[in-house]
């Protein structure tokens, strides 16, 4: 009662109350007209000038891995050296237990070349082997134990999908990309069930913090090391999981079609409680930061000049368009992650050639990141029906953007990065996601950028926030707010249910502090999530 409810249905944008039973919405309306509805077991709540939304989704986000960061040596909060420092010893002061030092999310641009050292390491932990993973997942920083005990050396060869950062002698220098973490990850012990299932549970909590009902995980496993299909299935199974969740299978791009075979089990064994599988996600390149991004012209170097490195494309762009049509066929949403122009235009070529080949379905495909898209394939998501998944944190003029990816993009390109106005207006559906732990899975936050394209004030992720990055690809609030509610639901194949505020869909709610239609955009970031509601049941606030 006495709210600003902003419903995301066209038809009635805006209401003063809603009325709950049975976990559904059964009215929406004024005050007058709901409180008609109350009766003597009616628990009522005043929004006192609060904001109500629809529960926010996220449309690719990777939870369980990401609570499980959250309980080890976590470094994804700060962005200084100094203060890794301090969190790698406490941690490992806090654990003597742990013959393992591991955690993760480091930021590559606070290191000179995104490229930190074995010696940091060691100054802080001699005795025992560290491996932390950068917030982006693609790389990881190792001491000189790990890299002892994993036999990586001077003559060591780089393996065929990553490489080994080395000093100038030769020896391995402290970071692996790409498929060289995999030298030393193989090490680690790993990941019980019960692990899965306790890093979901504290992810399940921190997203209802946030206003979250819903998300995509953008890497459900199967195999062992990640089978996280496994804690989803348990989880739900046990009724804790209270957000609904669409699984994406994740393909192993070392193996081929045969897998399908698999995927299709999981998926028969993936609907328990608010739990589905219905989806693959194929990982198509790599990132800019690391030049693993595949692009159409090749990088500059720091110089400025040509390199002939163009990136990877981890599965053959013929390959993909075979992979896609079936996966299709098989009633698959496939979901891929594209980073540079040239995988975008491959994911978009493969989805295209799906579509040819079987005909139009509802199956939603989307490609997730596209951080740079030649202006030649905007119009294609609209005419191929795919939803552009993206990830609003990123669209701005933070350190990672201006040190590691500008210079090595150029200029043209540059300005071709995360498009999300030109895409809105070309008539695509726009979906937002967060890619936690990359980065904050805060929906505030990140509609924040995506409508100011500049970090808040407050918030500095490696720095540089001053200037708005590409004007043009701004969007406005309503469309933001639609990434991350109704559009994340289409994406998430839950708008029959969820995604608005109309009468028949379930009460999955978000209560946020201030009316974000009365701040300024530059003050949109100062609202809070306040309360969070599942079928009407509060599980935050
Ligand atoms: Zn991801």
């Amino acid at each position: 009662m006495d709210g600003a409810v902003y419903t995301v249905d066209a038809a009635r944008p805006w209401a003063q109350a809603v009325a709950v039973r049975g976990g559904r919405i059964v009215a929406v309306g004024t005050d007058d007209e709901i409180r008609a509805l109350i009766g003597a077991a009616t628990e009522v709540v005043e929004l006192d000038g609060a904001m109500l939304l629809p529960g926010f989704q996220d449309a690719h986000a990777h939870p369980p891995s990401s609570g499980l960061e959250m309980l080890q040596c976590n470094l994804s909060q700060v962005y200084r050296l100094g203060a890794y420092e301090r969190i790698i010893a406490e941690y490992a002061a806090a654990h003597p237990e742990l013959g393992w030092i591991v955690g993760g999310g480091w930021s590559m641009d606070v290191f000179p070349g995104g490229n930190p050292s074995k010696e940091i390491l060691d100054g802080l932990v001699p005795d025992r082997p560290i491996y932390l993973t950068s917030r982006d997942g693609h790389s990881a920083w190792v001491n000189s134990r790990a890299l002892e005990m994993s036999g990586v050396a001077d003559d060591t060869p780089e393996p065929a999908d990553g490489w080994i950062v080395r000093a100038p002698d030769g020896q391995p220098a402290g970071t692996l990309h790409e498929g060289a973490v995999q030298l030393v990850e193989r090490l680690l012990p790993k990941e019980t069930d019960e692990d899965w299932i306790a890093g979901l549970r504290v992810a399940q909590s921190y997203l209802h913090s946030l206003g979250i009902t819903a998300w995509q995980d953008a890497n459900v496993g199967i195999e062992a090391g990640y089978r996280t299909l496994d804690a989803y299935l348990t989880f739900a199974a046990s009724g804790d999981l209270s957000a609904r969740v669409i699984g994406a299978l994740w393909w192993d791009r070392h193996r081929g079609p045969e897998q399908i075979e698999d995927l299709v089990a999981a998926r028969q064994r993936g609907v328990v409680g608010r739990f589905a599988a219905t989806s693959v996600k194929i990982m198509q390149d790599g990132v800019i930061e690391n030049f693993t991004a595949g692009v159409l012209e090749p990088y500059l170097d720091a110089e400025g000049r040509p390199t002939e490195n163009r990136g990877r494309s981890f599965v053959d762009p013929e390959e993909l368009k075979a992979i896609a049509t079936r996966l299709d066929a098989e009633g698959f949403q496939v979901h891929i992650h594209a980073i540079g122009e040239r995988a975008v235009r491959e994911a978009l070529d493969a989805l295209e050639a799906a579509l040819r080949a079987n005909g139009p379905n509802d199956h939603r495909h989307h490609i997730a990141h596209i951080q740079v898209v030649h202006p030649d394939d905007l119009p294609r998501f609209r005419e191929l029906g795919v939803v552009a998944n993206g990830q609003p944190l990123w669209a701005a003029l933070e350190g990672q953007m201006v040190h590691l990816t500008i210079p090595f993009l150029g200029p043209e390109r540059s300005t071709w990065q995360y498009p999300f106005g030109s895409l809105a207006r070309s008539g695509a559906i726009l979906a937002f996601g967060s890619d936690w732990s990359v980065s904050s899975p805060d929906p505030i936050l990140q509609i924040h950028v995506a409508v100011n394209r500049r970090a808040p004030r407050t918030y500095a992720y490696g720095g540089e926030s001053g200037d708005v990055f590409l004007p043009d690809e701004r969007i406005d609030l309503a469309t933001a707010i639609a990434a991350f509610t109704v559009n994340a639901a289409y994406v998430n194949h839950l708008d029959a249910d969820t995604g608005s505020i109309e009468v028949g869909k379930y009460a999955d709610l978000a209560v946020v502090s201030r009316n974000l239609f009365d701040l300024p955009d530059d003050e949109l970031f100062d609202a809070k999530v306040e309360q969070t509601y599942v079928e009407g049941e509060r599980v935050f606030g």
